[in-house]
């Protein structure tokens, strides 16, 4: 199977199926510089599967053409004749993804340096702990709107992971996106396990609780926040002339803050609110 921006790497024995995934959102590049350095590797048995996932933003320098590739629509494989890039795009890859046993998606940030993990569900698999990264945050799935890209990816039962690892090209978000994708490949066992540490600081454990967005468009944020920052219930958080202002519903701390106080995405939660486990 030849798809544009996969790369198959076969070991000698049989294993699982292993996907390590970049520029889901086509603007960073940090994971793009990984899948190049992975492709010099050699599996001792499975199968490692490098994507360059959304091909076309990348081209374009742009976060995405038609649609976030981390918020598809729930009916995005049943589509017939799909309009929009990203979801054909994920229709072409989706052969590949089905099969995957182990997924990790490498991303990066605009306005949050420290690197944390990302689950799908409330379970954090053991594996997530690590991959050297100091805070995971669990329950994305049920909190963010539409679909993540991984939740295409492999069975229920897949191990599927979100590493968000700093800021987009940055020399730290390259090293830590490194480390997570060698102790991924290692923990998993599909290669040798080399000069890698086997003690692990323990990361901090954070569930999301929800999200906050702008009900329409012209209201603003009160203020910067500043990344895991802590919010106490009843702050006026967002404001418009005239409208009602959003009011933080209960004590949290902030996760994924916008770097501005205007509305850059509309449609798109503005940042995420989570707890300390
Ligand atoms: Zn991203």
């Amino acid at each position: 199977m030849n798809i544009p921006g996969v790369t198959i790497i076969k070991g000698s024995k049989a294993g699982p199926k292993v996907g390590i995934i970049a520029c889901t959102h086509g603007n960073e590049p940090t994971g793009l510089s990984i899948l190049r350095q992975l492709k010099t590797i050699k599996p001792t048995h499975g199968t490692l599967i490098l994507i360059h996932n959304n091909l076309k933003a990348t081209r374009l320098k742009k976060r995405f053409c038609d649609l976030n590739m981390n918020r598809l629509p729930s009916d995005a494989l049943s589509q017939k004749s799909p309009k929009q890039y990203e979801v054909k795009r994920l229709q072409q890859l989706y052969p590949i993804l089905k099969n995957l046993d182990y997924v990790l998606d490498i991303h990066t940030t605009s306005a949050m340096p420290e690197p944390f993990v990302v689950i799908l569900t409330k379970t954090i698999p053991a594996i997530a702990k690590k991959l050297g990264i100091p805070n995971i945050i669990s329950n994305m799935a049920k909190i963010q709107k539409d679909k993540a890209f991984i939740s295409f990816c492999g069975s229920s039962k897949a191990i599927r992971i979100g590493v968000e690892c700093g800021l987009h090209g940055t020399k730290e978000s390259r090293q830590t996106a490194q480390t997570a994708a060698i102790n991924f490949l290692s923990e998993i066992g599909i290669i040798k396990k080399g000069k890698i540490p086997t003690t692990w600081p323990r990361p901090a454990l954070y569930q999301l609780i929800g999200s906050i967005m702008a009900p329409q468009r012209g209201y603003k944020l009160t203020r910067l926040l500043k990344p895991f920052e802590k919010l106490k219930k009843g702050e006026h958080i967002l404001i418009k002339k005239g409208s009602k202002p959003v009011i933080i519903p209960f004590s949290c701390q902030v996760l994924l803050p916008p770097k501005t106080t205007t509305i850059q995405y509309p449609n798109e939660e503005l940042f995420f609110t989570i707890k300390q486990l």
